[in-house]
């Protein structure tokens, strides 16, 4: 009979149920910023997407995981070609959701993959940046964040942990806090718009042992993972590429500017400063 640890609760019939958020830019072989925009190599890039979520389905499904979300995380968030994806997962597609890459998210999921994912603004990781390029950097009570992060803790308000993440090695060390995560290393970057890079099958093949293994890991207590949990009140620190972007921001209630490029919000609960920072992202007119 099986005997699930999860979200501190034990119990016996669990369900188990996982959340997954997908992203592009870490997905092997995607190196350069053509390949997110340009219409035949955008084609090539979203089928591997979709290809290594499905591969993470299938290591988790055949791990025994009975209920799998999986959310379209980039940027037009209808990413992923949904007839290919295995048919027995729910997908979130589609914008705006006031929680963005972590629509959905709450407390009855047990654990989160972060598949594709990317090192945040200013890392020498491929494609790195933090949600938008009128992002230059981000803080949260001090410490320097990026999609990875933010999101991590989101999750970890929840109490679910981020089990595996997928991306390269700069997203991997930028992970290097998440207690008992399991990375896939799919590529290793050679700029911020080159890397040295598994094929599409060798990453698809990684990600479905490894979400295989933790799932098992996790379910006979041989791992202990932990939600990364920060403690509150929280402040959020942006710094925007321009004056005017931060400046039309600051316009929101509860938010101060700091300096001409620099706005800060504060509050106890941090799925308000979640969905602040969408409404951020949205005035600062790159959603
Ligand atoms: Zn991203």
């Amino acid at each position: 009979m099986p005997y699930y640890p999860q979200n501190g609760r034990i119990g016996w019939w669990a369900l188990v149920r996982l959340y997954i958020s997908a992203d592009l830019e870490g997905v092997a072989a995607v190196v350069s910023s053509s390949q997110l925009t340009e219409p035949l190599e955008y084609e090539r890039a979203r089928r591997w997407m979709t290809e290594e979520v499905s591969a993470a389905i299938r290591g988790a499904s055949s791990a025994g995981v009975d209920q799998i979300v999986v959310n379209d995380a980039h940027l037009t968030m209808t990413n992923l070609l949904v007839d290919d994806l295995p048919g027995y997962v729910e997908v979130i597609s589609g914008k705006p959701k006031e929680l963005g890459m972590m629509a959905a998210i709450d407390d009855n999921f047990d654990l989160a993959f972060f598949i594709g994912y990317h090192a945040r603004h200013g890392s020498p990781g491929v494609l790195s940046h933090s949600y938008s390029d009128a992002i230059v950097g981000m803080e949260l009570n001090g410490l320097e964040i990026g999609e990875l992060g933010f999101n991590a803790a989101l999750a970890g308000v929840f109490g679910v942990p981020v089990a595996l993440v997928s991306g390269d090695e700069e997203v991997a060390l930028e992970g290097s806090q998440l207690v008992g995560t399991s990375f896939v290393i799919v590529k290793s970057s050679v700029s911020q718009q080159s890397a040295r890079t598994l094929l599409p099958k060798q990453s698809q093949a990684m990600i479905e042992q490894k979400s295989y293994e933790i799932i098992q890991a996790w379910k006979t207590g041989n791992v202990h993972l932990e939600a990364y949990y920060l403690e509150g009140p929280y402040c959020l620190r942006v710094i925007f590429r321009s004056p005017l972007m931060a400046k039309i921001v600051s316009f929101m209630p509860g938010l101060k500017q700091r300096d001409p490029c620099c706005v800060e919000f504060y509050h106890s609960d941090f799925p308000t400063v979640y969905r602040a920072f969408q409404a951020m992202l949205i005035l600062a007119g790159r959603p």
